[in-house]
């Protein structure tokens, strides 16, 4: 099967966050099941295509999947890929429909005719829409299925209603029906309307959007299409994450040798100026410091947790600044604990190498997300025999399961309310569990084995398309 893929982000190309991730992995895994992947992306500033003109650039990765760079330097030779730190380009409408509707000239130019377009966020909305209602005039657009996959529904790509004109459509799309959305354009609700398939990374997250705690204003359009809403858990790349080759970790270990974990322990420990000691409790947090996260759940609890459950924690992040300025305080306030030691270390900033060494020396690591699409850390957490604590919610919810309730499965440890009450109980019960030595290893030895490959999720995504040509067919 013929598959285009578009995304604003691919990685190792572009990256903001977990889309460049997901668009950099899932095409080599459909390559690696027999599929033809070409990918479609805008030539931001700074990328170097092996082959280039003056209308895009082109690459080679995997085994053979060409990745074609939309190119317009007005529009993408920039700083950044959707704003400076001060705001949002004030032209991304301009940006992002000249994308999608080069993506669709590019596939003809180049005389690719896909089975399949697999789109992928707000970024890519206009293409589902301007196939079925533009460019499917032309025969050589006739019958290609479009499948959209949702990453965080919080991001919409609205814009104000005085730029339709920009979008080259009918006006009458500008309705309750269409783009229309509280009185503005809405890109994702437009592909949410016109994809034959839609997706998300989680079964969860697929269920919650579907309602108005989750649905981020769009629950209704979703319950219309739930017939056709999927939720597919996104895989983990293990050429990177894998404790057994890590080159960023003190002290590699794997499945034969838990045991040197212990290692990273005393190391990060050490690094963090924390007291040097097994047989406390050290918790980790990595993440981007924003409301989604629960940074506020994961602030009020560390006053308990240092004085109470005498734990140390080790926080990496940067995000808003209103949640810097709490966890400054919050460190200023525990910086020199003379009973027992410094507890508490907090990096206010984005570091790979120290990110893959709390994975690796944390007994416990901490995601007390309001709402989470998958979520990478649980997963690379399991990977590093570090035991998550979760809030249940969207991908958590789908990847980890309370050791107290399925003691053979167990994995991690789950709290349902979103409370710091709730979360500080289930780290209590967390460091009960890890104060029995021998319990506490056999999960680790169960849960360092477990893999959520991208294989997986290649041969769901694979089942999906055929789905939506099968579908096409009958139609
Ligand atoms: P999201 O995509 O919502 O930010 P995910 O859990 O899907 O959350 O992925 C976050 C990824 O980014 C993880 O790999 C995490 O380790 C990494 N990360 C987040 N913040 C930092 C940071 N400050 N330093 C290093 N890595 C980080």
């Amino acid at each position: 099967m013929k598959i285009g893929f578009c995304s604003s982000e691919v990685f190792p190309f572009s990256k903001t966050g977990g889309l460049a991730d997901v668009c950099g992995a899932l095409p080599a895994a459909l390559e690696e099941e027999g599929q033809e992947v070409k990918i479609f992306t805008p030539l931001y500033k700074g990328i170097k295509p092996q082959e280039m003109n003056s209308r895009f650039g082109r690459s080679v990765i995997g085994k053979n999947i060409e990745v074609f760079f939309i190119r317009n330097d007005e529009y993408f030779s920039r700083d950044y890929l959707y704003g400076t730190p001060q705001g949002d380009y004030p032209d991304n409408l301009e940006r992002f429909s000249f994308f999608a509707r080069r993506v669709l000239e590019v596939i003809k130019e180049i005389g690719f005719r896909p089975h399949i377009m697999h789109c992928h966020d707000w970024q890519t909305g206009l293409i589902p829409v301007y196939l079925r209602y533009i460019f499917n005039k032309d025969a050589f657009y006739q019958g290609i299925g479009t499948i959209f996959t949702i990453h965080n529904l919080a991001y919409q790509g609205i814009f104000p209603a005085d730029k339709f004109g920009i979008l080259g459509l009918p006006q009458e799309f500008f309705s309750i029906d269409g783009l229309e959305f509280y009185g503005k354009i809405n890109l994702l609700k437009g592909a949410l309307l016109e994809s034959d398939i839609l997706t998300t990374v989680s079964p969860t997250y697929a269920r919650e959007i579907q309602t108005s705690e989750f649905g981020c204003g769009l629950e209704g359009v979703l319950s219309k299409r739930k017939d056709v809403l999927f939720g597919v858990l996104n895989g983990l790349d293990y050429n990177i994450w894998d404790p057994q080759a890590d080159p960023l970790i003190y002290s590699n270990y794997g499945p034969q040798n838990i045991e040197k974990k212990g290692k990273n322990k005393v190391s990060l420990q050490k690094d963090c100026g924390l007291k040097i000691d097994k047989d406390i409790f050290l918790l980790g947090f990595v993440g981007r410091l924003a409301e989604q996260k629960g940074i506020d759940l994961l602030a009020e609890i560390i006053p308990p947790l240092l004085e109470k459950l005498k734990a140390q924690i080790v926080i990496l992040g940067t995000g808003d600044q209103k949640y810097h300025q709490i966890l400054e305080e919050l460190l200023s306030r525990y910086k020199s604990d003379k009973i027992f030691g410094k507890q508490i270390a907090i990096y206010l900033t984005f570091d790979e190498t120290l990110a893959h060494r709390i994975y690796a020396g944390a007994d416990s690591f901490l995601m007390p997300s309001r709402f989470e699409p998958c979520g990478l850390g649980q997963m690379i957490s399991l990977k590093y025999a570090t035991l998550p604590i979760v809030h249940r919610t969207g991908g958590l919810a789908d990847t980890v399961v309370d050791v107290s309730q399925d003691i053979e499965k167990g994995n991690g440890f789950v709290f349902t309310d979103v409370s710091s009450r709730a979360f500080l109980e289930c780290i209590e019960r967390a460091q009960g569990v890890f104060s029995d030595k021998a319990t506490w290893s056999l999960i680790q030895k169960r849960v360092i084995n477990l893999s959520f490959s991208w294989r997986d999720s290649a041969r769901n995504y694979i089942r999906l398309y055929n789905r939506c040509l099968g579908s096409l067919k009958n139609a």
